[in-house]
C-alpha cells in the first residue's frame, strides 16, 4: 500500500485554524492518532484529534467557545465553525497499577513523549500542519505501508499497563484490515489476566466500535477467539467454537453478511449471536453484564428470538402467519425480514413477507391496540380493578382474535370477557 502524502492542504481549514490559534500563542499543536493514520491510508477521517503543549486552562483561554469534556485527562473540546475538536494537552504515561486506568495523568512538553504512551505504532504519528512536519518515532508509516499492527515499545509491558489494548488490537485487525505483528500477537495471552480486570463498559465500547467501523468485522472476533480474548469476555460465544466450530463460523458469516448495517450495531450483534437462540437467558445476562443499553439489549434479544422465521410459515395456514406476526409485533415485520434476508437468505422470504403484509393490510388485529375493546372494558369486566390482570386478559383476547378474526367486535369480546372473568373461571393460556 502506498501512503497518501501528508500535506497542510489535506487538513481541513478549521482544524488548521485551531492549530494556528494555538501556534500564535506560542504553543505547539499537532493532529494526532486515528486521524493521521486514516489520512495516510487514504480513508475517511471521522474525527480530528489535536494534541498541544498548551495546558487545558490555556486552551480554554485561547478560544471563545470550549467545553471541558475531560479536563482530568487534559481534554478540552474547542467549538469552531459549528464543529467540535478535541484538544488534548501532551501527556506522559502514568503508572497503571491495576491495568484499568492510569493512576495519574501528567502533562509533558515533548510530543515524542506523548506518542510513546500510545498503543500501536500506526496510532502514534503526529503531524504539525503549520510547519508541515511529521513526527513518527516508532515507524508508524512503515507499519502502515506493511499493514501491520505493532505495539509501541514492548508489547507485553504495554498490554499489561492497560488490559484493554489487546482488544483494541483485535479491533484494528478488522477495522483496518491489518495483521497483528507476530510479537505483538504473541504477547496477548500473557496479558489476559489484566484484560479480565478491564471495566465492562470499556469492553462494550470496543465491541460496538468494531461492528460500527468494520464492514467485514469477523477478523476481530476470529482474532479474539484465537488469542483467548473471547474466552475471557464472552464465554457464550467462545462455546460456539466447541466441536467442529461450525456454529462459530455461522456466527461470523452472519456478522459479515450484515456489513451494510454499520449504523445499526444491535442488528449486527444479533447476527453474531444468532446461533444462541437456545440460550437467550444467558445472552440477556451477558448483555446486562457488559452494560449494553436496555434498547440495545431488547433489540438483540428480539432479533435472536424471532429473526429467523420457520420456512413453513411461507406455505402453511394464514392463522400461523397471524400468530407469528402477533409474536414478533407487527411493527417489527420489516426489521425481522431484513434480518432474515441478511443472515439466512432464502427464496421463500419474499412469499412470507407478502403473506404477512396481506394479513396486516386485511386489517386483522395483530396487536392489543387493534382490539375492538380496550383496557377500560377489561377494567369494567373486572369490577373496576386494574393491574397486571388487565394486560393478561387483553393478550388472551388477542390470541382468540388472531385465531378467528371475525371475533374482533365489541359485543363478542365483551361477552368473552364476561366468560373469562366469571367467578371460579381460571383463564389464560
Ligand atoms: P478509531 O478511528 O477507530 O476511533 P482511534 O485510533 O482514533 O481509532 P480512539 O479510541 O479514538 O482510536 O483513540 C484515539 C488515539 O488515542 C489512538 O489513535 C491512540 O493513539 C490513543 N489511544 C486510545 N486508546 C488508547 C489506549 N488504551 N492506550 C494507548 N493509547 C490509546
Ligand atoms: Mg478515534
Amino acid at each position: 500500500m502506498s501512503l497518501a502524502a501528508l500535506h497542510p492542504d489535506a487538513i481541513p481549514a478549521p482544524v488548521r485554524a485551531v492549530c494556528a490559534r494555538l501556534g500564535a500563542r506560542g504553543h505547539g499543536a499537532w493532529v494526532v492518532g486515528g486521524c493521521v493514520r486514516d489520512l495516510l491510508r487514504g480513508a475517511e477521517v471521522s474525527d480530528w484529534d489535536i494534541c498541544t503543549t498548551a495546558r487545558p486552562e490555556e486552551v480554554r483561554k485561547a478560544f471563545r467557545r470550549t467545553v471541558p469534556t475531560g479536563l482530568q485527562h487534559g481534554t478540552v473540546t474547542v467549538l469552531h465553525e459549528g464543529e467540535g475538536y478535541e484538544v488534548t494537552t501532551l501527556r506522559g504515561e502514568g503508572a497503571y497499577s491495576d491495568g484499568r486506568r492510569p493512576d495519574e495523568v501528567f502533562f509533558v512538553d515533548d510530543v515524542v513523549e506523548d506518542l510513546a504512551r500510545r498503543d500501536f505504532t500506526v496510532n502514534a504519528i503526529a503531524y504539525d500542519p503549520l510547519a508541515d512536519d511529521v513526527v513518527d518515532p516508532h515507524g508508524g508509516q512503515v507499519d502502515l505501508e506493511a499493514r501491520v499492527i505493532r505495539a509501541v515499545g514492548d508489547p507485553g509491558e504495554r498490554f499489561r499497563e492497560d488490559g484493554l489494548r489487546v482488544l483494541r488490537g483485535a479491533r484494528f485487525v478488522a477495522t483496518l484490515g491489518f495483521a497483528l505483528e507476530p510479537a505483538t500477537r504473541a504477547a496477548i495471552p500473557g496479558a489476559l489476566d489484566v484484560f479480565a480486570q478491564v471495566s465492562k463498559e470499556r469492553v462494550r465500547e470496543e465491541w460496538l466500535k468494531t461492528v460500527r467501523k468494520a464492514r467485514v468485522a469477523s477478523p476481530a472476533f476470529r482474532t479474539m477467539a484465537e488469542t483467548g480474548i473471547l474466552a475471557r469476555s464472552c464465554a457464550l460465544l467462545e462455546a460456539l467454537r466447541e466441536g467442529d466450530g461450525e456454529a462459530f463460523e455461522a456466527a461470523l458469516t452472519a456478522l459479515d453478511a450484515t456489513g451494510a448495517r454499520q449504523d445499526d450495531p444491535a442488528f449486527r450483534l444479533a447476527a453474531l449471536f444468532h446461533p444462541l437462540a437456545g440460550r437467550q437467558d444467558a445472552l440477556a445476562a451477558w448483555l446486562r453484564e457488559y452494560r449494553f443499553s436496555n434498547e440495545e439489549r431488547k433489540r438483540v434479544l428480539h432479533l435472536v428470538r424471532h429473526g429467523l422465521p420457520a420456512s413453513d410459515l411461507a406455505t402453511g395456514p394464514a392463522v400461523a402467519v397471524r400468530r407469528w406476526l402477533m409474536d414478533i409485533g407487527p411493527a417489527h415485520l420489516a426489521d425481522v425480514m431484513a434480518f432474515a434476508r441478511a443472515v439466512a437468505p432464502a427464496p421463500w422470504h419474499a412469499e412470507l413477507a407478502a403473506r404477512a403484509r396481506g394479513e396486516t393490510q386485511a386489517g386483522h388485529a395483530l396487536a392489543v391496540g387493534d382490539l375492538a375493546v380496550g383496557g377500560h372494558d377489561v377494567i369494567a369486566a373486572l369490577g373496576g380493578q386494574g393491574g397486571r390482570r388487565v394486560g393478561e386478559l387483553l393478550r388472551q383476547l388477542l390470541e382468540d382474535v388472531v385465531e378467528e378474526p371475525a371475533r374482533n367486535t365489541p359485543e363478542t369480546l365483551r361477552a368473552r370477557l364476561q366468560e373469562l372473568t366469571a367467578p371460579g373461571e381460571v383463564a389464560g393460556p
